[in-house]
């Protein structure tokens, strides 16, 4: 018989996850990384700030997974209940841990500087270890009851992240048999959805033993995946068929970006600062090119402005210029964009690209398609240079 996964279910606790006012982070990023992980998570489930309706959800999550996760509810305010409903639960006392409450007046600075409600956070049930919280005041907890296991974490997103990858991924690890999913990207622009399936042909549909496939449409352009859980040496030899499929269209794989790799093309091609220009775009290119993380080896992003009508670009001091136009919308949900790039030594005037989408979709894929152009543009260079 195949070995299963282990399987896993999410209470996510905290009456405002319920009223809407916070959206529910922490289930899409543990639902990530389980996946990843090679555990199966079965259910979510979003809870109130109630004692009860806690401790009857843990009794019912621990008859239907090996491991029941929590986050949040484990502040030092009195509907913080977490802890109570787990100890309700499991029948258990919550007892103050001496060590805990010491580590806690130690990260106030003194008895005396600590508000009395963080004691709250000290208590544990004979059970659970605690988990080190290095960036916030409430301790996880890791108990285990036949066989099974309940890991409490904040609710705080990055107090959750941080105790999730150095406390419980490696006890998890320790514990479980896990068979954890390897993927790889491919990532294309200028090809549709569809076209580029076809030209994928048999690779899409059986990349291989133990191999899933998957093509999906992004803004950024069409992303092909491939997942195995056994092991990521099985995924070099669809990964080297698709590239060679795909050709030129690729721009990059799994952690590459679009303008990362256009900012790392002008950077080979000896440009250093980039400045742009759109009209039509409600600044999409700024946006994206503003978000994106600078790394070693790219060139500079200074800045963008926005125009009604072309400007031309006249006395500004950086040595490249990129200036995008994007054309009304027409029929159908197409439109024009116009790209041109001004640069020593490379560059191009007026070249013509036809975006599909409608609404913020539709300026940000023609802001991708400025950098897919910019890119393109620089390896046609390289490659002339080489031959
Ligand atoms: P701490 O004591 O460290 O604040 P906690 O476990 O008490 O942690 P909560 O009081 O439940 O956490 O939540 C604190 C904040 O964390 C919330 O106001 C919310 O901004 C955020 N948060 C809580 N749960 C989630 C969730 N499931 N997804 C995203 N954010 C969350």
């Amino acid at each position: 018989m195949a070995e299963t996964a282990p399987t896993a279910l999410l209470l996510s606790i905290g009456s405002e996850l319920l009223l809407g006012e916070t959206v529910d982070t922490n289930a899409a990023y543990l639902g990530q990384e389980l996946a990843r992980l090679g555990m199966e998570l079965r259910a979510v489930q979003q809870l109130p700030d109630d004692r009860k309706v806690i401790a009857d959800a843990f009794l019912e999550a621990l008859a239907g997974g090996d491991v029941v996760f929590a986050t949040g509810g484990l502040g030092p305010t009195h509907d913080d209940l977490t802890r109570e409903g787990l100890a309700d639960a499991l029948g258990e006392e919550l007892v103050e841990d001496r060590e805990l409450a010491e580590g806690l007046r130690a990260r106030f600075g003194g008895a005396g500087r600590m508000p009395v409600s963080n004691l709250h956070q000290a208590r544990l049930i004979p059970s659970a270890q605690p988990l080190d919280n290095p960036v916030g005041s409430a301790p996880g907890w890791w108990v285990e009851r036949n066989g099974r296991a309940v890991v409490l974490m904040p609710g705080v997103p990055a107090e959750m992240h941080r105790m999730w990858r150095e406390q419980v991924v490696p006890r998890l690890e320790r514990r479980l048999r896990l068979f954890p999913l390897a993927m790889r990207t491919v990532k294309t622009f200028g090809l549709g959805e569809s076209a580029a399936a076809e030209r994928l042909g048999d690779l899409l549909e059986v990349p291989g033993e133990g191999i899933e496939a998957g093509i999906y449409a992004r803004d950024d352009g069409v992303h092909l995946r491939f997942s195995t859980r056994a092991g990521a040496a099985r995924l070099e030899e669809p990964m080297a068929r698709a590239l060679a499929i795909l050709g030129d269209d690729v721009y990059g794989t799994d952690e590459q970006t679009l303008p990362g790799v256009a900012m790392a093309a002008l950077r080979r091609a000896g440009v250093h600062t980039l400045v742009t220009i759109e009209s039509g775009t409600d600044g999409a290119l700024l946006a994206i090119l503003a978000a994106h993380e600078p790394a070693e080896g790219e060139a500079r992003y200074l800045g963008g402005s926005l125009v009604q009508e072309g400007p031309e670009p006249g006395e500004i001091p950086a040595e490249a210029i990129l200036t995008v136009r994007l054309g009304a919308q027409a029929a159908l949900g197409r439109s024009r964009v116009t790209v041109s790039l001004a640069a020593p030594g490379i560059g191009f005037e007026g070249r013509e690209v036809r975006i599909h989408g409608s609404g913020a979709q539709r300026l940000r894929r023609g802001a991708f398609a400025a950098l897919d152009l910019v890119r393109r543009e620089c390896r046609a260079d390289e490659q002339e240079g080489r031959a």
